[in-house]
């Protein structure tokens, strides 16, 4: 299959790595990889711990640069670009570090993000939206630091939809979540989901589970499996590297 009217790429991809690698002291934790994402694609990112998932979100989301390899977006060499830089052609991400004020409130929080990319009259109109989809309605008024943590991490989940980036990526959203919040992140991603690509680094398999389309799994920094959910989690290989965790002599 081609290109999706709109995407755009050369190579008919939104996302490409190309033998993307980087190494820590001569040691690969990510070694090689050939990552591709069509435009309106979910994939999740899973893996056991070390497994490389986290280096190589941070090389595609310019906070570490490759020792080796291209980051392709829209077919153009993103390698190396700085987040702002990202920000502007359309790449949105959330982080696992927090990156909301506590004294804006969350309505202030959601004009602010919508409006770094969009004219006011549209501004509205998005968070108008994003108040809705994510249910923070309620809590529009109140400050961000009043709120709970599953809360806060909703409002900056909100802050990266108000900017409708092409490419939504996040970074283990729902670490520190109660059980009840992650199942609500789950219904929350679900409900914007049509029509946006998304890439989610998760390690909470319950979580996938309840979200996941596509799955790339991570191990010892190169892609083991990529497939559709079912088959990911039916795979005795997964199930081998869950079980054996990080372990590099395995
Ligand atoms: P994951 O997110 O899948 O748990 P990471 O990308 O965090 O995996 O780690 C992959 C490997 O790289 C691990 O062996 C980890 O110890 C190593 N690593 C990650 N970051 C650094 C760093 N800043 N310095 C040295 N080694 C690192
Ligand atoms: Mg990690």
């Amino acid at each position: 299959t081609g290109p999706r009217a709109g995407g755009g790429a050369m190579s008919g991809f939104l996302l490409e790595t190309r033998g993307l690698s980087k190494r820590f002291g001569g040691v690969p934790a990510v070694d090689g990889v050939d990552f591709r994402l069509a435009e309106g694609e979910l994939r999740c990112l899973i893996g056991p711990n070390g497994a490389g998932k986290s280096t190589f979100f941070k090389m595609v989301t310019g906070q570490l640069s490759p020792s080796a390899g291209r980051v392709l977006f829209r077919g153009v060499d993103v390698t190396g670009e700085h987040r702002h830089r990202l920000a502007a052609l359309g790449i949105g991400i959330k982080t696992q570090v927090p990156s909301v004020f506590d004294g804006l409130s969350v309505l202030e929080s959601l004009r602010l993000a919508a409006r770094r990319f969009h004219a006011a009259a549209e501004s509205a109109r998005i968070v108008d939206g994003v108040l809705a989809d994510t249910g923070l309605g309620a809590v529009a008024a109140r400050r961000v630091g009043e709120l709970a943590h599953g809360q806060r991490q909703w409002v900056e989940l909100g802050m990266v939809l108000a900017r409708q980036p092409a490419l939504m990526l996040l970074d283990e959203p729902t670490a520190g979540m109660t059980p009840d919040e992650t199942a609500r992140t789950a219904e929350l991603i679900r409900k914007f989901r049509p029509g946006r690509t998304i890439i989610v680094v998760e390690h909470d398999m319950h979580f996938v589970r309840m979200i996941a389309e596509g799955v790339t799994v991570f191990h010892q920094g190169r892609i083991l499996i990529e497939a559709p959910v079912a088959e990911v989690m039916a795979d005795p290989r997964v199930r081998a590297v869950y079980l054996g965790g990080g372990r590099r002599d395995a």
